[in-house]
Order: structure tokens, then sequence, then C-alpha cells
């Protein structure tokens, strides 16, 4: 199938909502595209992108025409400058350090960055982010600072597991969704779900999800 039936018939499928019946909104991974393929996606409805390497952000940046950028990989503080004022949201505010050079950046440039905090829910080596147990002290801390907004909560679910356990993970990250939103408006996304697993995401309360491959196919890295 081509990326334009792809990108269709995904939307398709997430207007029917999450389990909440809330809107969810579908955010391109693309990771390795060419700007060309990336358009092709916009023009079939994408509105949202997400990159994960800043070296790929910058390259296609002016490239590709007409959607939200979003930060989605790890952020190295040297490398934030590229960055600032071209994000619409930054999902990946994995640590304290981070939050605190992006909102110092932010203020310089007379700005408000949107971000998401990232919790580290499987408590994977492999994987950046809070811890589930310190999160929510640590958006109570990010919420305070200066030239950030928090909008909600991302994660990763471990690649193997137990569907049961799974959606457990799922319904934690919920729960601290809700738990902040209970007292911030500001507070909207639940950003769960790649190709492997946006169903189960949006099982267990996920309203944005971040796709790759199930709109463009299976990823070459070696060109
Ligand atoms: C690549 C990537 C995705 C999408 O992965 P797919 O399995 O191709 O859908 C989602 N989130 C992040 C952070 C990624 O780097």
């Amino acid at each position: 199938m081509s990326i334009t039936e792809n990108v269709q018939q995904i939307l398709k499928e997430l207007a029917e909502g999450n389990c909440f019946h809330e809107p969810v909104t579908l955010v391109a991974a693309t990771k390795t595209r060419t700007p060309e393929e990336i358009n092709e996606a916009i023009r079939a409805g994408i509105t949202d992108i997400g990159e994960n390497r800043v070296q790929e952000f910058r390259d296609k940046y002016d490239a590709v025409q007409g959607a939200n950028r979003h930060f989605i990989g790890h952020l190295q503080l040297n490398k934030i400058k590229y960055l600032i004022g071209k994000t619409w949201l930054y999902q990946s505010c994995d640590r304290m350090e981070l939050a605190e050079a992006l909102a110092k950046r932010s203020q310089r440039a007379n700005l408000v960055s949107d971000v998401l905090i990232e919790v580290n829910i499987g408590c994977e080596e492999s994987k950046s982010g809070f811890d589930y147990d310190t999160a929510f002290a640590a958006y109570e801390t990010i919420r305070g600072m200066q030239g950030l907004r928090v909008r909600g909560f991302m994660a990763m679910l471990p690649l193997a597991g137990e569907r049961e356990y799974l959606l457990s993970l799922v319904r934690k990250m919920r729960t601290l969704y809700e738990k902040a939103k209970e007292n911030d408006e500001n507070i909207a996304f639940l950003s769960m779900g790649m190709s492997g697993d946006y169903r189960l995401c949006l099982e267990g309360g996920s309203n944005m999800v971040r796709l790759g491959t199930s709109l463009f196919g299976a990823r070459n890295y070696n060109i």
C-alpha cells in the first residue's frame, strides 16, 4: 500500500478515538524518511510529524511543509539551540537538566516551549525518562519553570511483555496524566503508542500515537 493509503486508513481507524472516546492525535515518526515521503503523508492528512534526531530535524525542516514539528528523541543540551522556536512540542523531556536548559533557552528567546514529561515506564536501562515514582514531583517542578508549559506525558512500552502487563503500564501512565490534569488545564496529551502497540495503548487511555512503520513501511537505516 502507498503512504497515502496507509495514512488514510490509520486516520480512519483513529477517528474512533481511544477507550474514552477522546480524539487521538497522530504524529508521524519520520526518522529515515525523505521530505518527499513526508510531504506525501502531509497531503494525505498528517498534521503532526516527529523527528528523533536533531540533524534530521534540521536537514528536512525547510523541505517539509505544513505540519506541527515534534521532537521525540533523546536531546543533548548543546543541540537545543537548533530546535528552539521551531518545535511545536518537545515530547522527550527526560531529565531535570534538560528541562532547566530548555526553560533557560526559551526565556532567552522570549517564548514558551511546550513539553511532555517522558517517563521510563518499563524501568528499562536502554530508555531514558523519569522513574514513574518520581514523575509527578518532576512534573510539579517543571511546571513551575518559566519558559515551559507542560502539556502531558510521554512513554514507550517495553518491546516484549505480556499483554496484561503492558496494558497495566499504560493504565499507570493514564493515572499519572489524570492526576496532573485535575488541577492543570494545560495538560492535554498522553503520548503512548508506536506501530507495534498503538492499539493496546489506545485501549489503556493514550490520546497521542507516534507511528512510523505503519505509515511509511519498514525502515532502512543503510541509505
Ligand atoms: C521511531 C519512533 C516511533 C515510531 O516507531 P514505529 O515502530 O516505526 O511506529 C515512535 N516513537 C519514537 C520515539 C520513535 O523514535
